[in-house]
């Protein structure tokens, strides 16, 4: 049930990107915060993507990520957070 750090990173960008359900989200969340090594990845990603600036986030506003999110956790049968 608890992601290796392998699989945790291999989700990050998604993870960021708000393209994973919510029970990979709980997932990687919960790995998170037990292990340090990829909080600092986590970090060290978020950091180069802004640096980066990724036209995804510039065209996709919160609203519209909102109703993706909703979308994707109905489709799952995941409830509301
Ligand atoms: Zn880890």
């Amino acid at each position: 049930m608890m992601l290796t750090c392998r699989e945790a990173i291999a989700r990050m960008s998604a993870f960021l990107d708000r393209e994973l359900g919510p029970l990979d989200v709980a997932r990687i969340t919960l790995h998170l915060s037990t292990c340090a090594p990829c909080r600092a990845y986590l970090r060290t990603l978020r950091a180069t993507i802004r640096i980066a600036g990724r036209p995804a986030d510039v065209e996709m506003p919160e609203e519209m990520k909102r109703r993706l999110r909703a979308f994707l956790s109905g489709r799952t049968g995941e409830p509301p957070r």
